[in-house]
């Protein structure tokens, strides 16, 4: 049929776990679709015509108005600790569509977000507005742009209804691309409110799909346990090398193949402070720039119990196998994170040294107010901090010497460090004032603003000519905001 042109594909193995991990339920048709950005190159490596996705009756699929042949719609039950609390939650405003295996033989979630209530949307409306869903494909591109595991997106199809929310806002419906939506808070889900077979039952399955190699370990549950904690703190150490915070690093927003996922109050950390947060609710911290590596070995912590069980039949064993893999992960993040930050200065090699010059160049740059991406840009372009606060300071200045001096060291040449910190130092992030004019654009029916954002931050390594406007800094709070709609 005309889905099976259009490139679906279908096989959808959660549907066939336990009823009790989830909740069969179709999306509720909205008012007047219309397609507002199509991810083409993602469609194409999903096996999908991206013209077909185009045509009237797949932008209704992708709406949620129709169900195309072969999917299987449900909601996915999880709990999750949200700042700390433990809460039964579940997609209560997302839909998994089923299961696209593409020509290579990969399978990947294709969920609806923002396609109506659900039995876990408990007071929610199960709608999502434009702004947001557009926030989150342009962050989620922005991420896999600088090579960072993620959930994607394929389309934002705008609903012609209104969300209310504060103000009243015109709805939106995103489609997600993710490796699995399997969290942390799934485990706990069924840790909580299932039996001890249903952990095992979703843990087989979490190997099978996303570290089949665990399988063949003296115990499989361990080794299963060990690759997620790698995972994470891999995910982890590059979002701290780029300036990512996440913002919501609730259990229920981990997921269990090392993705980042949950776009919500996230955005890359301008000047460089280690308490940047960028969440409204998050009035503690918690989930602070410089929090994040410890908060993911939390959110490991609460994972890991879920496995006791499995890990060995004595429960003393047991804890003691899952503190020993969990003690691993600040050292698993310390080395991802040293790896990447030589890599920024364009440093061969390791030497004791290096953990002083990198901490002693971020104090400056948090002394000085100086911007992180552009701070790393600058010593990429010029080998210097031109155009920083930095520049101007004798501290930065002894700094620089000792790392000219270390950088000499095992270096093939100067080009070769050149080479290297430019592709690890991007020229270019998602800003979140870039990003907001986007969204703005866009809500008055101009998408060239967005398109244009998001052409820049495919190749964030590019370092082109046409990426040069997306370094700029934020305006001064003083100045007039510049709006999209005119007036
Ligand atoms: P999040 O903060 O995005 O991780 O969401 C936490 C929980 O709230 C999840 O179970 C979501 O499905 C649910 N949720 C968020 N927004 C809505 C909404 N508008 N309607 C129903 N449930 C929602
Ligand atoms: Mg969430
Ligand atoms: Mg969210």
């Amino acid at each position: 049929g005309l889905d099976a042109a259009a490139g679906w594909n279908f096989d959808n193995s959660y549907s066939r776990l336990p009823e009790s991990y989830y909740s069969r339920i179709e999306p509720t048709p909205v008012r007047s679709p219309r397609l507002l950005v199509l991810n083409e190159p993602l469609a194409e490596s999903l096996g999908l015509n991206a013209g077909a996705l185009r045509q009237e009756g797949q932008t209704a699929a992708l709406a949620g108005n129709r169900i195309p042949e072969g999917a299987a719609p449900l909601a996915q039950a999880y709990g999750g600790h949200q700042f700390g609390h433990f809460n039964r939650l579940g997609d209560g405003r997302a839909i998994l569509m089923g299961e696209q295996r593409t020509p290579s033989g990969e399978r990947f979630d294709i969920q609806w977000k923002g396609s109506g209530p659900t039995p876990y949307s408990r007071r929610g409306d199960g709608r999502a507005a434009l702004g947001p869903m557009l926030r989150e494909y342009i962050v989620s591109e922005a991420m896999h742009g600088l090579g960072i595991p993620t959930t994607r997106s394929l389309a934002v199809v705008a609903t012609g209804e209104i969300v209310h929310r504060e103000t009243e806002l015109p709805g939106a419906v995103l489609t997600r691309v993710a490796s699995s939506h399997l969290r942390v808070g799934t485990f706990q889900y069924l840790m909580a409110w299932g039996t001890p077979e249903d952990v095992r039952t979703l843990a087989d399955y979490a190997i099978r799909r996303h570290y089949p190699d665990a399988a063949d370990e003296a115990n499989p549950y361990l080794a299963f346990l060990e690759r997620v904690v790698r995972s994470q703190a891999r995910l982890i150490a590059q979002w701290q090398l780029v300036g990512f915070i996440h913002g919501v690093m609730n259990t229920d927003n981990m997921a269990i193949g090392g993705e980042t996922i949950d776009y919500g109050p996230c955005a890359f950390m301008d000047a460089y402070d280690p308490a940047t947060v960028f969440s409204s609710i998050d009035v503690q911290g918690r989930y602070a720039y410089g929090n994040q590596p410890p908060i993911g070995g939390w959110n490991l912590a609460r994972f890991a119990e879920t496995l006791l069980p499995l890990l060995h039949p004595d429960m003393d064993r047991a804890v003691a196998l899952a503190e020993e893999t969990l003690s691993d992960y600040p050292e698993l993040y310390l080395q991802r994170y040293l790896a990447g930050m030589r890599a920024k200065l364009g440093l061969f090699g390791a030497e004791e040294r290096d953990e002083s010059l990198i901490k002693d160049l971020l104090d400056l740059m948090q002394e000085h107010g100086a911007d992180y991406t552009n701070t790393f840009r600058s010593l990429t372009l010029h080998g210097t901090a031109q155009g920083s606060p930095l520049a101007e300071s004798p501290a930065f200045a002894d700094w620089q010497r000792r790392w000219e001096e270390r950088g000499a060291l095992g270096a093939p040449s100067p080009e070769a460090s050149r080479e290297l910190m430019r592709g690890s130092n991007p020229a270019v992030i998602a800003r979140n004032h870039r990003v907001e004019e986007a969204l703005e654009a866009a809500g008055c029916g101009d998408l060239g603003v967005m398109e244009r954002l998001l052409a820049a931050l495919q190749d964030p390594f590019a370092y082109s000519a046409s990426q040069e406007e997306y370094a700029e800094l934020p305006p001064e709070p003083e100045l007039p905001y510049q709006t999209f709609c005119g007036t």
